[in-house]
């Protein structure tokens, strides 16, 4: 091959080099957009609308790994139930959009307690888990905190536009049951079905109240 041929070819590779480099870029672009449509609905998927607050199938995987984690650690952990005392009396005065914020407003409280090693999320309906790190006393503790500041909260009565409609105000309490590795073992399903007699027990006591299996 000449000396002409040879740049010829070298031309001709240089252009499908740029053409190709274009072409990556492109797909590069088109990953991430794929990945960034994934993720969406992956968190679609793993988390309630209303609230925004993990599905129970989602917080079951995540409480298995901390569950798991934590005897490895030789680490304390327990899990708490979190029921909205009678709130279907709530839906049944102030209306359903009312129901509604009220459960997000709980929702925003138990998000405050979310780090890496506690997680919230909302069972379904009116019933709430957290799962976390921590001593029976540590636990309690949270409980209490969580049960006085739901006590505070209050908002007006609001319309299907979420707009308020009055000025009544709604107020709710909630009841907590609280189950813990040390005295029930490290197994969710076990767990779960402890802390919620724990709270069938505040109810059963006159509600707004915390009880610990
Ligand atoms: P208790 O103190 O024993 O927990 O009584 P409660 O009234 O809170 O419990 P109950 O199980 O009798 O009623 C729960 C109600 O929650 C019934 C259901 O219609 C309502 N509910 C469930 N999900 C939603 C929701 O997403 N929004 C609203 N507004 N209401 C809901
Ligand atoms: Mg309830
Ligand atoms: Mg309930």
């Amino acid at each position: 091959m000449n000396q002409k041929n040879l740049e010829n070819k070298l031309g001709e590779i240089r252009h499908l080099l740029s053409h190709l480099h274009g072409e990556v870029t492109a797909l590069e672009q088109s990953y991430s957009q794929i990945l960034l449509v994934l993720q969406r609905v992956e968190g679609v998927a793993n988390t309630d609308d209303l609230t925004g607050l993990l599905r129970r199938r989602t917080f079951f995987k995540k409480w298995q790994n901390l569950l798991k984690e934590c005897q490895r650690l030789g680490e304390d952990s327990g899990v708490l139930i979190i029921d909205i005392d009678f709130f279907k009396r709530i839906n049944d005065t102030h209306g359903h959009p009312t129901g509604d914020e009220v459960i997000k407003r709980i929702a925003l409280l138990l998000k405050q307690y979310e780090s890496p090693t506690c997680f919230v999320s909302r069972l379904g309906g009116e019933e709430f888990a957290i799962a976390a790190h921590g001593s029976d006393a540590e636990l309690l503790g949270m409980a209490e905190m969580i049960r006085r500041r739901a006590e505070r909260l209050h908002g007006p009565v609001v319309g299907s536009d979420g707009k308020p409609l009055s000025n009544i105000e709604w107020k709710c309490t909630v009841s907590v049951g609280m189950a813990s590795t040390r005295k029930s073992g490290s197994e969710a399903t076990r767990l779960l079905k402890t802390a919620d007699e724990a709270l069938y027990d505040a109810k059963k006591k006159g509600r707004n109240q915390v009880s610990a299996a």
